[in-house]
């Protein structure tokens, strides 16, 4: 449906009984990260000079995932004369997590594969942190089943690959899809992180000079059902969709995994439980609510200016978005060509489940809806009978231009999306309104990059990826596409320049 014909129905469902129930729903925006952002963009109004000056071997420059990686690397080599600079008052960046009186929940990223052996260093943190032992997942960590479901034609059925109806041409499509996907995953190109390889293999640049649609299109795939769950797919992991994703990105979404693999790994706050163990580590050097508005060449140095204090550095870790260091720091590419994605997520307080709700999975998606569903926080808490629940809800907009999302951010007011989510929601669960009692929702504007056709020959990403003498960058948009595999690989490696440079 497109936006026009889906805030119809959202009206046409709120004018009915559940209109009032939805009037009584509180909360509001949450973590809203453009006025700061805007700020630095246009220095209006301009940030105060720094009151001191510090000499710092390494400055690492934004607290999600990514830099607290890079940290967590340094720290483990021992080197220690570092700070770590987050803009937010709440580390964790895309990782941030919230909590309430039912539950701990995730503001956006909520799982991570389980890491297979090509993942080295995920497999480290892992170990290190408890979630594997001997080669062991811990099945405390390992989501519980039910694990996915899909709303299709009036009823759940397990799993998002659509089951109600299919033909036998939509069963022989996704046959052969799985055989093309089995032998792309066979040429080793298709790794977590992607340079897993070191550059022994090569990926397939003429996939990546197509979109995702066109490689269905060559391949015979035209099934509807196969192309919603691939095209929903890529609206969940990249916030794009077949024609906004280079089809080398979109196999990989699929080829990268192994046939049975178990997992995810997930947790009530997602991955926010992984940011606290991280913060355990190497929360020391962690200096929150400390924007950096500059970053000037002093000499063979790098002035890093925050407006309680400037750090004269010789090695910095630039993990916040890098089109943001365009505005930042000097003589950085004056424009970043990277595409972000806008999103909303969307924290709903439920005080019961709604009725004939089913057996209600960890993610929970509607066929044919412009969201991607929601998360249930509460399906990795051990407490057997809970009424109230929280769901994180997802939307990536991806059919029309990011700038025009990004306008209708700005614009819309929080009664909108409340009415929108319900609007969506409802089609599913006919008293959904009558169930919640608050809707927090975050705007992201920026939210990831989108890895569209020609991101992985892009010769701009491969000059950010190589930085200049001193300053790294590290931020998981390098890699064209955002998970967790991409930020700690973007961090470590910047981290083993900083002490490469200062060894
Ligand atoms: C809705 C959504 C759902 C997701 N779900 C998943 C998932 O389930 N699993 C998964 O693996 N990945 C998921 N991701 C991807 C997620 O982005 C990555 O896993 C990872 O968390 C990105 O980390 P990062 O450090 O590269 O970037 P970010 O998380 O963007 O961190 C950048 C940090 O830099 C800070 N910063 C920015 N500017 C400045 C400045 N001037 N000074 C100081 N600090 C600054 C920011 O505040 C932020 O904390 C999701 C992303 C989104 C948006």
């Amino acid at each position: 449906m497109n936006r026009r014909g889906f805030v119809s129905a959202a009206l046409l469902g709120l004018s009915s009984k559940s209109g009032q129930a939805a009037r009584n729903i509180a909360g509001g925006f949450v973590n809203d990260g453009f006025p700061l952002g805007h700020r630095l963009r246009d220095r209006k109004p301009g940030f105060a000079a720094p009151k001191q000056t510090i000499r710092i071997p390494a400055v690492i420059v934004g607290g999600g995932c990514a830099g607290l990686s890079a940290a967590w690397h340094l720290n483990r080599r021992g080197f220690r004369d570092f700070v770590l600079l987050e803009m937010e008052r709440e580390t964790g960046g895309n990782a941030r997590w919230g909590q309430n009186e039912v539950s701990r929940y995730p503001w956006a990223a909520h799982y991570l594969p389980v890491a297979n052996r090509e993942s080295a260093l995920v497999r480290e943190l892992c170990t290190e942190i408890g979630l594997l032992k001997d080669g062991v997942w811990d099945e405390r960590h390992l989501c519980f089943s039910p694990q996915e479901r899909l709303y299709l034609h009036g009823r759940w059925q397990e799993g998002i690959e659509p089951e109600i109806a299919a033909t036998r041409k939509d069963h022989d499509q996704y046959k052969k899809f799985d055989t093309l996907m089995h032998e792309a995953r066979a040429t080793g190109q298709f790794t977590k992180p992607l340079e897993a390889s070191g550059g022994k293999i090569s990926p397939d640049l003429s996939l990546d000079r197509i979109n995702m649609r066109e490689w269905l299109r060559r391949n015979g795939l035209d099934s509807e059902y196969l192309q919603w769950y691939v095209n929903y797919s890529c609206r969940d992991d990249y916030g794009s969709n077949l024609d906004t994703t280079s089809a080398w990105a979109g196999i990989h979404e699929f080829a990268s995994r192994e046939p049975e693999e178990k997992g995810p790994l997930t947790w009530p706050e997602g991955n926010g439980w992984i940011v606290e163990r991280l913060k355990e580590r190497v929360g020391k050097y962690l200096k929150a609510s400390s924007p950096v508005y500059r970053i000037s060449r002093e000499g063979n140095q790098w002035k890093v200016w925050t407006e309680q204090t400037a750090y004269l550095a010789d090695a910095v870790i630039w993990a916040a978005p890098t089109f943001l260091a365009s505005y930042i720091v000097e003589g950085a590419h004056p424009k970043c060509d990277f595409v972000y994605s806008p999103w909303i997520t969307a924290n709903l307080t439920l005080r019961r489940m709604p009725d004939h709700a089913g057996d209600i999975a960890w993610d929970n998606v509607i066929y044919d809806s412009p969201s991607l569903g929601y998360v249930v926080a509460t399906h990795m808490n051990l407490t057997t009978v809970q009424p109230e629940s929280v769901w994180t809800y997802y939307w990536a907009l991806v059919d029309q231009s990011p700038a025009a999302y990004r306008k209708l951010l700005l614009e819309k007011d929080w009664s909108y999306w409340r009415d929108l989510i319900l609007a969506d929601l409802t089609r599913a669960h006919r008293d959904i309104a009558d169930c919640i009692s608050r809707i927090d929702v975050m705007r992201l504007g920026h939210a990831m990059a989108r890895p569209v056709p020609g991101f992985l020959g892009s010769p701009q990403r491969k000059r950010w990826i190589e930085g200049e003498p001193g300053l790294y960058y590290a931020n998981s948009d390098l890699s064209g596409f955002s998970i967790f595999e991409e930020a700690q690989f973007r961090g470590v490696e910047a981290a083993k320049k900083v002490l490469r440079r200062l060894s």
